[in-house]
């Protein structure tokens, strides 16, 4: 499955049976054996967070037993150590999406710095009074926010597409949005609130087609299904490692070289520069123009070890479990007529948020813990959405390869005995 091919809910014809190992996988991610007020721990908040298994762990602690030390200047053993591993883990993320260099992954701290990076960088200097900035109604705070700050600042607006009641990007309004001010597209690539999978590609294509560059939040997509950027042929892609099973700190921003090259810098500080003088400066090549000061090295190494651990996993089997896991869990909870489901696109990931008749998503998801189950509770940092459907919150459970159907199983026996309590 590539990032053109998203995984398909369409029809509730049941798949192949997934040959995934699912409980060996398990076995990898210890933080999953244990018990939650003497349950079973059902961890399906895996769109806040994901867990690490044992060999991102194990790495973290073996790089900072052996190897650590501040990176690219020191001469001495451990700097040249921990430096290799450093730029050993861009390489892999490089890999990993498929960028065409190693100059154009640039590691921040998330999602979110990789946003503001290219509304400082790209937005500030491309906007002027009267552009336009399009995005959706689907969009995280973080790719909101950003957009809203810079387009005020240089009199720019945004244009928000419309999304239908399954959670679905109208394609048209999209198409309609897309004038001679837009100066940039910006999306999620899967919607965190309602698990929407967008088209991407086939977006990215009609922006380009009218010369506008597109920027993906992938923070969503990256633990879901396969990134190739080049495929994708976006110009810039951001994602966070805690939510593809590596250390928080830290994320990706991809961006096409010949786009980055033209950007100034997003911070000044050491190894962003080449040359300083207080009379001029001259700024470092490509990836270290965007990285200021000491970044967060033993959680970048941490992010390698996690892209090993990823690339050996029978990844599209794990698709194919997650996937029929979404199936399984969405239809287990339709069963329940007090159950409604918001986000019920044709192509979802992960993600099943839902409102239980007469009960607050709060109490839910109260609820919920005291039987083991950790779902989330609230607007997701999608406001907007819930602004759209007219809800003030959601419970969301989400989903990752190392779900079980115990784990929905479990899910769907706390909601029903919720709506017994409320009873
Ligand atoms: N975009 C999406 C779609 C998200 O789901 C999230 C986090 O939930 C973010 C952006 C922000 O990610 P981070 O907090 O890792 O910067």
């Amino acid at each position: 499955m590539t990032a053109s091919t998203p995984m398909k809910l369409a029809s509730h014809a049941a798949p192949a049976p997934p040959s995934f190992g699912v409980e060996a996988v398990r076995a990898d991610f210890p933080i999953l054996d244990q018990k939650i007020h003497g349950h079973p721990l059902a961890f399906l908040d895996n769109a806040a967070s994901s867990q690490r298994p044992r060999a991102v762990i194990d790495e973290i602690a073996r790089f900072d037993s052996n190897d650590y030390a501040n990176i690219h200047r020191g001469v001495h053993e451990l700097s040249q150590r921990a430096t290799k591993a450093y730029e050993d883990a861009r390489d892999k993320v490089q890999r990993f999406i498929n960028a065409r260099s190693r100059k154009e992954i640039i590691l921040v701290r998330g999602t979110t710095e990789a946003i503001n990076l290219v509304a400082s960088s790209f937005g500030r200097p491309a906007l002027h009074l009267g552009d336009e900035v399009v995005l959706t109604t689907m969009e995280h705070h973080s790719n909101i926010v950003p957009w809203q700050m810079v387009c005020r600042e240089r009199g720019a607006v945004l244009r928000v597409v419309e999304i239908n009641d399954r959670g679905e990007l109208d394609l048209d309004h999209l198409e309609k949005l897309l004038g001679p001010r837009t100066k940039l597209l910006t999306l999620v690539h899967v919607s965190n609130a309602l698990g929407t999978i967008n088209p991407a590609k086939e977006i990215v294509a009609m922006a380009h087609a009218r010369g506008i560059p597109v920027l993906l939040d992938g923070a969503q997509a990256v633990p879901h299904m396969r990134i190739d950027v080049q495929d994708l042929d976006c110009d810039f892609y951001a994602f966070s490692s805690h939510k593809m099973f590596g250390p928080t700190g830290v994320g990706v921003l991809y961006g096409k070289e010949k786009l980055l090259d033209t950007m100034p810098p997003y911070q000044g500080g050491g190894d962003m520069i080449s040359v300083v003088t207080f009379e001029k400066t001259f700024y470092n090549a490509l990836p270290a123009k965007f990285e200021a000061g000491t970044p967060n090295i033993t959680g970048v190494v941490g992010l390698g070890a996690a892209i090993d651990y990823l690339e050996q996993l029978d990844w599209d089997g794990a698709m194919a479990h997650e996937y029929e896991l979404l199936r399984y869990g969405t239809e287990r909870l339709a069963e329940i007529p007090e159950v409604t489901m918001v986000g019920t696109a044709a192509a979802k990931a992960s993600v099943m948020s839902f409102l239980i008749e007469g009960i607050h998503p709060h109490d839910v998801g109260t609820i919920l813990d005291r039987h083991g189950v950790a779902v989330r509770a609230g607007h997701h940092c999608a406001q907007p959405v819930m602004q759209r459907f007219a809800i003030p919150a959601t419970t969301r459970a989400s989903l990752a390869f190392y779900n079980n159907r115990d784990d929905v199983d479990a899910l769907v026996r706390a909601v029903r005995d919720t709506i017994e309590v409320f009873k």
